[in-house]
């Protein structure tokens, strides 16, 4: 019988590595790699977070992709979500003829179009258990680029649903991996699952675990970020913590234990029996978090974050240095810096609209510059070349 499954790539690494140098590859980023990542061009100098951009993840699954579509040439090639969020990315795919399958407005991905002689990837984030029983009932070829980081929540929230716990995850209830990582304890019949945003969401479920409440005032809070069914009474008895692997990770931690102390004080001597809990953050992630903190030990005047205004963990790279106190603009593309006006475009921490700032560079002179994990190199040059045009500089030719 045919293999029609895959998640260790073709071995065609020869035959893509031209393209993936042509559309992701920088000059800029690589001389300030090589210069200490730093980089000054006239009165500007730039400083590049020692870890920034494509993560292995990423990396990994932007390969099978590109593999892809030169395994399955003659195949209509299919992409569930994003491959990852970065439109430049997915702009890349979508020129190599990639199909994009978004979810309708009844929050579900249509598959009805899809036939055995198809080939569909699966993005760095995963997808839900009925998504993927879906797609392997209509026999299609499946490329798998589920990230093994992600893969290492499932087994942790799985372990959970199997003993009897509910997996409380920290993370976004509509981003795609946390619907993917929740779903896994479905696989089980007394499986459950909550997802808390942040902090203040947590503490409302530590009032409850400490001292009862109202369960269906709760329950219309969390409705769409809970296992269908939920029963507050029941399901918060015993908890197990996980996290979507974009998160802040000091938040994170935070989060499992206020939860770990209300479980104490509700259950003192057995409260072992009742939490358990697993940083699920991911190498990657806490690396670039890091690295920004270890940026701004050094004074700057202005940091720019890039990546895409969906992308977890670069919208957590931008709150991270916005609570340093450092002004920062989150830019989801090289071309939201305009060099002609010398404005910005840019999403504001915390919002989820786009704004535009003139005249934002000002008189800085020390500019720090981090990207996502799904942000290509390329993307982090363009950046600078267009930072140093608006400051009427530019940067040396043989670099751009
Ligand atoms: S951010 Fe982490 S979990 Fe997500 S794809 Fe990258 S390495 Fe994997």
């Amino acid at each position: 019988m045919e293999n029609t499954y895959f998640r260790r790539g073709f071995g065609l690494k020869t035959e893509i590595e031209g393209q993936l140098a042509a559309d992701y590859h920088s000059t800029v980023v690589e001389a300030l790699r090589a210069n200490q990542f730093r980089l000054t061009v006239g009165p500007l100098t730039f400083r590049l977070a020692r870890e920034f951009g494509f993560c292995y993840g990423v990396d990994r699954a932007v390969d099978y992709a590109y593999e892809t579509r030169i395994k399955f040439p003659d195949r209509r090639l299919y992409l569930v979500g994003e491959i990852i969020h970065n439109p430049h990315v997915n702009q890349k795919l979508r020129d190599m003829g990639v199909r994009f399958l978004a979810r309708g407005e009844d929050g579900e991905f249509d598959f009805s179009g899809i036939v055995a002689n198809d080939a569909v990837i699966l993005p760095a984030f995963g997808v839900t258990i009925g998504d993927f029983g879906r797609l392997r009932e209509i026999g299609c070829v499946l490329v798998d680029t589920t990230c093994g980081s992600v893969l290492n929540v499932w087994k942790r929230v799985e372990s959970y649903a199997r003993d009897g716990f509910t997996a409380i995850i920290h993370g976004k209830h509509d981003h795609e991996e946390t619907k993917a990582t929740a779903s896994q304890v479905m696989k089980y019949p007394q499986g459950r699952y909550l997802v808390v945003l942040d902090m203040d969401e947590a503490r409302l479920v530590c009032d409850f675990i400490e001292h009862g409440g109202d369960p269906v005032a709760l329950g219309a809070r969390f409705a769409r970020a809970t296992s269908p069914g939920f029963d507050f009474q029941h399901d918060l008895l015993r908890v197990g913590i996980a996290n979507q692997t974009t998160m802040l990770s000091g938040e994170s931690l935070a989060i499992a234990e206020e939860i770990r102390r209300s479980i104490v004080r509700r259950y003192g001597d057995a409260a072992g029996d009742h939490f358990r809990s697993f940083d699920t953050i991911c190498s990657a992630t806490q690396e670039r978090q890091d690295a920004v903190v270890a940026l701004l030990e050094e004074p700057l005047d202005v940091m720019v974050v890039v990546g895409g205004y969906n992308s977890s963990n670069t919208c957590h790279l931008a709150a991270l240095v916005q609570s340093r106190g450092v002004p920062v603009f989150h830019i989801e593309d090289a071309d939201a810096v305009d060099t002609v006006t010398g404005a910005v475009r840019h999403q504001p921490i915390g919002s989820t609209q786009e704004a535009t700032t003139d005249r934002w560079l000002g008189d800085a002179r020390i500019i720090g510059i981090t990207a996502g994990a799904s942000t290509p190199n390329n993307k982090i040059g363009e950046t600078v070349v267009r930072i140093c045009r608006t400051a009427g500089v530019e940067v040396n030719v043989a670099l751009a």
